[in-house]
């Protein structure tokens, strides 16, 4: 290959890795996420969702012998790329509790406390909440601030699948239904849904 073609490889690529991680940042400015963040452009939610659990099993050092006892707090409304992405990262034996909803079809922040304290009082171990903004059947949009207190007061994962409506946060009209996604240990947002309105 001639060095003018691998100069103009590594511009291009410098640049596109720019792009990666100014859009990063700019989503996690965008959620109000404090400094230290990290993140990655993937070719769709369902991968990203994917992603982002492997992180938080790694995070959290589960242990293969554990996973039986691991318990994922989701509810009916809850899209199903969590499901499979717990099959693709190992955790296919773990508990899928479904936390039951109100009349607004949005989880609730008290059954999913205890349903959190009677696991770990019968030996389970509770480890990820998938709490969504914005749930493709419905548009309905977990409490994120609620829930994350319970998961400080518990210590589990919060994360976010705002896949299909992250991006109106960019809205004046609904930008508090976010309040409380800048506590979450993981966000999922999909430029392929809601970015191109
Ligand atoms: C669409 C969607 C996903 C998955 O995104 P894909 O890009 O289709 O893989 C995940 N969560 C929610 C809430 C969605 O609407």
């Amino acid at each position: 290959m001639a060095n003018s073609d691998e100069a103009n490889i590594c511009l291009t690529s410098t640049s596109i890795v720019e792009i990666e991680n100014k859009l990063i940042t700019w989503v996690a400015d965008l959620f109000g996420y404090p400094a230290g963040h990290a993140g990655n452009i993937s070719s769709g939610g369902s991968l990203a969702t994917l992603t982002a659990l492997a992180v938080a099993r790694d995070s959290r050092e589960l242990k293969a012998a554990d996973f039986h006892r691991c318990v994922i707090y989701c509810s009916e409304f809850t899209h199903y790329s969590v499901q499979k992405g717990l099959r693709a990262v190992g955790l296919r034996e773990a508990i899928l509790r479904t936390v039951p909803t109100d009349q607004s079809l949005k989880m609730t922040a008290s059954g999913l406390e205890r349903q959190i304290i009677e696991d770990t009082k019968t030996g389970l171990l509770p480890f990820l909440v998938a709490a969504t903004v914005g749930t493709t059947l419905t548009g309905s949009v977990d409490p994120v601030n609620d829930i994350a207190d319970v998961c400080d007061r518990h210590q589990l994962w919060l994360h976010v699948d705002a896949a299909y409506g992250g991006f109106f946060a960019l809205c004046d009209e609904t930008k508090q239904l976010f309040v409380g996604v800048e506590r979450s240990d993981s966000i999922v947002v999909n430029p392929h849904k809601g970015a191109y309105l």
